[in-house]
């Protein structure tokens, strides 16, 4: 017999593979013979690890929170059974006494369907990049400060729709709405023109909460089970004409895209960083300067248009954690719920080419950038917009994030 290459597994994903053995992200797939069947799969490499048939096959105790349609029983777990379930999942796929047992369990990427991979219960969108606080307010705001007085003091956001939350490669329909310019006498309806991106990461709740009871910064860990990249598309002209005195409503709500993959914030343990510096102190319940908990993460977002980087938004610029929105989300009472969805606002670096919209890039359409497919304001029917990142892993590799990308398509 033949000696086998090195490379005949979908197991031997090669050295370097963002989606190796220290990644394992979580998703729900079908394949075409079944679409009916939903099931929750791993990652590995170029392949999806059918999770909850490799449970029963392998005996597990897992199969129950595994061989399921959504990544909800495994979010309401908690933390002991994520950190169990992540263990077993790397043994399987890592030891050669379960290669019989698991390669027949593996599907090529390629050849899935992939779907939202867990039911979103409350959708919250921050504001937490203050490159992009700074830049948003001089474009509205040139006569004011930047910043509005409340901003170094708390986490700003607002509640979003979670019933518009759509999986990468959903297409998102150019919305219609009001809008108004203050140089016209009065509104006119049509499908916005000024639409737009967010290149956001968005964090997801796993375990709930009591209600009337804050969840501390020492607590995020316990109720946070990991994150994917988020685009917050979002109409600016709808947005400036609606969005005094109540913040954001139509202009977002029409559609938020996810990854179809969840990264464990177990995977991204090196990915710590400490935050910026802070030149304003905070309340105590928002004051990390002791917690284990503090600080931030080391993502870097890359952001294209029809297939050109456009901009490199780094998360670790970001002024505020993702422990401290979840403690500001929840200060006053407000109990979370499995599959609650929040996104960090904006990511946007000090430098022209980390800015995470286009309304920053175009300086609001003053400045209109250059592409292969023409130049560019805001986005045009047909644009297709593609978020990645990755993070520092063990040893020197890369923890690979899902993509996140839609098309525009206009209402026919
Ligand atoms: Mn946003």
């Amino acid at each position: 017999m033949p000696e086998q290459s090195p490379l005949t597994s979908a197991l031997d994903v090669a050295e370097g593979d963002p989606f190796g053995p220290h990644n394992l992200p979580y998703g729900v797939f079908s394949t075409a013979d079944a679409p009916e069947r939903r099931r929750v799969g791993v990652r590995i490499g170029n392949h999806v690890l059918d999770a909850g048939a490799a449970a029963l096959a392998l005996g597990s105790p897992y199969a129950q929170l595994l061989a399921q349609p959504s990544l909800n029983p495994l979010l309401a777990a908690g933390r002991t059974a994520w950190r169990d379930v992540r263990r077993a999942l790397t043994a399987w796929v890592t030891s050669p006494a379960h290669r019989e047992d698991i390669e027949p369990l593996l599907h090529p990427l390629g050849a899935v369907t992939l779907h939202l991979p867990y039911e979103v219960a409350d959708y919250v969108d921050f504001y937490a990049s203050e490159h992009h606080a700074t830049n948003v307010g001089r474009i509205f705001r040139p006569d004011g400060d930047a910043l509005t007085p409340n901003w170094k003091h708390l986490p700003i956001g607002y509640h979003g729709r979670s019933g518009t939350v759509v999986v990468s490669g959903t297409d998102v329909v150019r919305p219609s709405g009001q809008r108004k310019t203050p140089a016209d006498a009065a509104p006119v309806f049509g499908p916005s023109v000024k639409l737009d991106i967010e290149a956001e990461v968005g964090f997801v709740v796993g375990t709930p909460s009591e209600l009337g009871k804050p969840v501390g910064l020492a607590e995020f860990r316990d109720h946070v089970f990991g994150l994917s990249l988020l685009n917050d598309w979002s109409a600016r002209d709808l947005q400036a004409w609606e969005y005094v005195p109540l913040g954001p409503f139509l202009g977002k709500s029409f559609a938020t895209s996810v990854s179809a993959w969840v990264t464990p914030l177990e995977a991204l343990e090196e990915a710590r960083v400490a935050l910026p510096a802070r030149d304003v102190p905070v309340l105590p319940y928002l004051d990390d300067s002791d917690e284990e908990e503090a600080g931030g993460l080391d993502l870097r977002i890359s952001f294209s248009i029809n297939g050109v980087v456009v901009s490199e938004p780094p998360f670790s610029t970001m002024y505020w954690s993702a422990a401290q929105m979840l403690a500001h989300m929840t200060v006053n009472g407000a109990s979370l719920r499995t599959g609650d969805l929040y996104g960090s606002g904006t990511v946007s670096g000090a430098e022209t080419g980390q800015r995470g919209s286009l309304l920053e890039l175009t300086w609001n359409g003053t400045e209109p950038i250059e592409l292969p497919t023409g130049k560019r304001t805001f986005l045009e029917d047909g644009d297709e917009v593609t978020l990645t990142a990755w993070a520092p892993g063990p040893d020197g590799t890369k923890v690979g994030l899902g993509e996140v990308s839609g098309r525009i398509v206009g209402r026919g």
